[in-house]
């Protein structure tokens, strides 16, 4: 019984030594990896030169399409200047009567961003002061509404169409909905569902009435950090493995510097994997042939 007893304590002692042993081999073998790593031959140069054109031969091939909308301009938000000054092509979204909305559009497009008005909707939920002037409500008439969608318009010099802040009630609504997408085809604009509501009417109205179908598919910095934003990039590179084109929305204001900078940080990656950043005006342009849809004959600009 003793014997066997100091045999079963003996098996034990050996199995902890084999764990901590086995414990201690984690950042030991991260040594070596280290090693083998600095012990690499460095690539040629004109062999990386080689690298970088096959690369571009593939983006070229198939690109795969990112368009990000960045939605908030036209009260100095924070990081302005940061997004405008990004090294790709954007879609900047500038809501109207602001103090620096005409400023902020104007320098979007000669900076050679897309523009489109950030129409501030009613929201199911939110607090009314969160709308911004010129807003659309519900308790509007369709006349009131055509009116305010007019003037939105005409205060965002180089608009090539609408897109929603806010808005979970009113992209729900067809008869405001249709107001508002008859005034986008009479004017040559299209209108972008940021899809604060799942059960938008946006897109199938847009599809009746012979206007393009646009919808935002991820939100970027629903949350302010970089690992957040961050992490929202890889899923949209994992959209764009699916379906060649996508549309993601990132904001300015408090947390505007931060998405600008996390953006620039993934911008040469995504480039080096044949992602292309594109305006969205692109993707409307591919929906629509002259002349489509029912009525009058639709063309974008
Ligand atoms: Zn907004």
């Amino acid at each position: 019984m003793r014997n066997n007893k100091l045999g079963k304590a003996k098996r034990s002692a050996l199995l902890v030594f084999l764990l901590v042993a086995g414990l201690g081999g984690g950042p030991l073998s991260g040594t070596w990896v280290s090693a083998g790593e600095l012990g690499a031959e460095p690539v040629p140069k004109g062999a990386q030169k080689d690298i970088q054109k096959d690369a571009q031969t593939e983006a070229n091939e198939r690109p795969q399409r990112l368009a990000v909308i960045i939605d908030d301009f036209g009260n100095k938000m924070g990081g302005t200047e940061e997004m405008l000054r990004l090294p790709v092509k954007l879609t900047v979204a500038v809501m109207p009567f602001l103090p620096t909305t005409r400023e902020d559009a104007t320098r979007a497009h000669e900076m050679g961003h897309d523009v489109l008005v950030h129409l501030p909707m009613e929201p199911k939920r939110g607090r009314p002061e969160w709308l911004g002037p010129g807003a659309i409500i519900s308790g509007m008439s369709d006349e009131e509404v055509r009116l305010k969608v007019e003037q939105a318009i005409e205060n965002v010099p180089f608009a090539k169409g609408i897109n929603n802040h806010m808005g979970s009630k009113i992209t729900g609504d067809q008869r405001i909905m249709s107001v508002i997408l008859d005034v986008c085809r009479e004017r040559g604009l299209f209108f972008v569902d940021s899809r604060t509501n799942y059960r938008s009417v946006a897109g199938e109205l847009s599809q009746n009435k012979g206007l393009p179908n646009l919808e935002n598919d991820i939100f970027l910095d629903d949350v302010h950090s970089t690992r957040h934003i961050s992490g929202q990039l890889k899923k949209a590179e994992e959209l764009l493995e699916k379906k060649r084109a996508c549309i993601a929305i990132g904001h300015v204001g408090v947390g505007g510097k931060l998405t600008a900078q996390t953006i620039k940080q993934h911008i040469p990656r995504l480039q080096a994997r044949g992602v292309k950043f594109i305006g969205i005006s692109e993707l409307a342009h591919e929906q629509v042939s002259p002349g489509s849809g029912p009525g009058h004959p639709f063309t974008l600009p």
